[in-house]
């Protein structure tokens, strides 16, 4: 598959999570972030515009503790080597991950 559009062989067949084979892991993170670019391009194909390559990007949390809750960001396709970025433990962090959290809920489930 393409790795810039996660398109497959198959014309107007895109592939995202887990079953894809562009050598991101298999986490909610990058399947979410490899949704939003496909479903990018298919509205540019309906009304036009261009998308920008997948980046194979994702943010993660680490928790080591309810306060303590660090942040890192990986991008596994932008560059010639996969690069990432640690926030380490900040109070940020901690909103952050809450926000994660119960934005998706609310979008998803309406929670
Ligand atoms: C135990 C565990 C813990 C994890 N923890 C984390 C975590 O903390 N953070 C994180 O980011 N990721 C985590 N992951 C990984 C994350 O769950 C996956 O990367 C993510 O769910 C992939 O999304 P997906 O849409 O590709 O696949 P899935 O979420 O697996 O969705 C695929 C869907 O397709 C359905 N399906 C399968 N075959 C068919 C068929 N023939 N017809 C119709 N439907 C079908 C399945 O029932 C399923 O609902 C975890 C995974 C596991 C197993």
């Amino acid at each position: 598959m393409d790795r810039a559009t996660l398109q497959t062989r198959f014309p107007d067949v895109y592939a995202i999570g887990d079953v894809t084979s562009v050598g991101t892991p298999r986490a909610g993170t990058f399947a979410e972030g490899a949704g939003k670019i496909v479903a990018a391009q298919i509205i540019a194909r309906a009304r036009g515009g261009e998308v920008a390559r997948y980046q194979g990007d994702g943010r993660c949390y680490i928790e080591f503790g309810e306060t303590q809750i660090a942040e890192i960001y990986v991008n596994f396709l932008g560059g010639p080597k996969p690069a990432s970025q640690y926030f380490g433990t900040t109070p940020e962090g901690v909103a952050n991950k809450q926000h994660f959290g119960s934005s998706r809920k609310a979008r998803w489930f309406g929670m």
